[in-house]
């Protein structure tokens, strides 16, 4: 095997288990690279043991204290990029360069948190004459944080160093497809000097995440991955009481205006829904071409052919997946949507693996109106196009999707690109931005199916969610003139 077996990362160590163990397949090769064990409600235990044991240390320090820790961490991070970009791109199977881009994201994520100590200072105001009310962010405990298996890297970066910076202790459960790069995380944030047992990590799939959330001790906890299981996890978590967000899937609507920017419009688009094989919540999924787009779609195709599988464009992360998106094509070829460009019959580049998962980028029209557009996710390198007469009518069909991460216009009027941003049912709109991902301090989350729970998950959401609030009024002098509020 290329790696070494995963292990779990309890209390600073990587432990051994009796546990079940799976294959960890590269969808480069479709060779088997390394095993994960499938842990068990004893394994949550444990963690969580060790980082209630760890808590009243770490949350005892000074927050500027925390963050030097998440300061060694992010050089760490930056002198290893690429041998953790290299990790990725074996178990992901994302290009070098979306590897290396992912790392970066999660660099500037680590700086968001190393920011704590100055945009967590609360507030303080004197309410009436001697008193004065302060409001405190306090560490929530134990929480933790499970993880699709999209951005190995990035996604545990959305909540790992805001959670211990914030003086909390984490349960990472990264994604069964992709554990190696969380056991690198571990490696570096032990080499940061971060305390034993402040990150643990478990691994498994549906048994481990199920111990999460019945966990009385777990405190929070969020989730990223489809809507199916977000929905299972949201459910399961806030039955048991706990403080839960969870992620779900999307279909990302692009409206497209006639007096777009052609360049700019065919380029990024083609970028938004290639871009990590069409596996990332903010791919481009859908153009609502409204009016007459047929130049900009021709360039579009232009566009996509210059994506070639194995050359600047990875695989699929597994058989069935690739499967799953083959089914699609053809079912919407059956039905009588027109293929435009077909990419199950792209070559595949000569200097890549021929058992790799790939597929090739695929645009499928809708024309007739009465040929529907099915509502789901495919999570591929695929881009589907339906027709509107005007803005209204392209707004209706963005609001009908079930999801709602993102959504953007393609325009240059910026009376038309304003009403869309406010019009269409999504939590993150961009106006000639293919991926219109808020990056920090902005939050990230999505509205509708796309996210269950309140608030955000990353920047100043994310502050939110994984502190409560101490709120302290205080009086060291009885007032002369004093009222029921005094
Ligand atoms: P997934 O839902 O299959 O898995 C996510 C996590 O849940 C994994 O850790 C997995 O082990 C666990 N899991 C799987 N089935 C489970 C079950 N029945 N019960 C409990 N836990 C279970 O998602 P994925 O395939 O890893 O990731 C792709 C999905 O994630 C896509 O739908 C994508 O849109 C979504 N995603 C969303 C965002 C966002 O910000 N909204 C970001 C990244 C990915």
């Amino acid at each position: 095997m290329k790696y070494t077996e995963v292990k779990n990362f309890i209390n600073g160590k990587f432990i051994d288990t009796n546990n079940r163990k799976m294959d960890v397949c590269s969808p480069l090769t479709g060779q088997v690279i390394s095993t994960v064990p499938l842990s068990t409600s004893n394994d949550v235990n444990m963690a969580v043991e060790a980082a209630w044991n760890a808590f009243p240390n770490w949350s005892g320090l000074t927050s500027k204290k925390r963050s030097e820790v998440l300061y060694r961490y992010r050089s760490i991070v930056e002198k290893n990029k690429e041998s953790i970009a290299s990790l990725i791109h074996n178990e992901h199977g994302k290009t070098m360069n979306e590897a290396k881009a992912e790392v970066e994201k999660s660099i500037e994520l680590t700086e968001f948190a190393c920011s704590i100590p100055q945009i967590t200072a609360g507030e303080i105001l004197k309410v009436s004459d001697g008193v004065v009310c302060q409001t405190n962010y306090v560490p929530l405990g134990v929480v933790a944080s499970i993880c699709p298996f999209n951005f190995p890297h990035m996604v545990p970066h959305w909540t790992i160093p805001n959670i211990i910076a914030l003086g909390n202790c984490v349960i990472l459960k990264s994604s069964e497809q992709v554990p190696l790069t969380a056991c690198k995380i571990a490696e570096m944030f032990k080499e940061a000097g971060l305390p034993d047992g402040v990150l643990n990590i478990v691994n498994g799939d549906k048994e481990i995440v199920e111990a999460i959330c019945d966990h009385p001790e777990i405190k929070a906890i969020s989730f990223v991955g489809s809507t199916e299981v977000a929905q299972i996890v949201y459910r399961r978590a806030t039955n048991n009481l706990k403080r839960c967000l969870t992620l779900g899937g999307a279909k990302n609507h692009l409206l497209v205006f006639p007096d777009a920017n052609l360049e700019m419009t065919a380029a990024d688009i083609c970028a938004s829904f290639t871009g990590t094989a069409g596996q990332r919540c903010m791919a481009a999924s859908v153009m609502v071409a409204v009016g007459d787009v047929s130049h900009i779609i021709k360039k579009l195709c232009e566009e996509t052919g210059k994506v070639i599988p194995g050359l600047n464009l990875g695989p699929i992360i597994s058989i069935e997946s690739r499967q799953n998106i083959i089914n699609y094509i053809d079912e919407a070829e059956k039905r009588g949507a027109k293929i435009l460009v077909d990419g199950r019959k792209t070559r595949i580049d000569d200097n890549c693996d021929k058992n790799g998962y790939y597929i090739g980028p695929t645009i499928i029209d809708y024309p007739d109106p009465k040929i529907k557009m099915p509502q789901h996710e495919v999570f591929g390198p695929v881009f589907e196009i339906v027709h509107a007469n005007d803005m209204n009518e392209a707004i209706k069909l963005e609001n009908e999707s079930p999801y709602g991460n993102a959504a953007s216009a393609f325009t240059q009027k910026g009376g038309i690109a304003s009403e869309v941003t406010q019009r269409v049912s999504a939590g993150m709109t961009g106006v000639n931005i293919g991926v219109p991902v808020p990056r920090e301090p902005f939050s990230f989350g999505g509205w509708n199916d796309s996210k269950f729970g309140a608030g955000d998950l990353t920047g100043k959401g994310g502050i939110e969610f994984w502190t409560q609030l101490k709120k302290i009024t205080t009086k060291w002098e009885k007032q002369e003139k004093t009222n029921w509020m005094s």
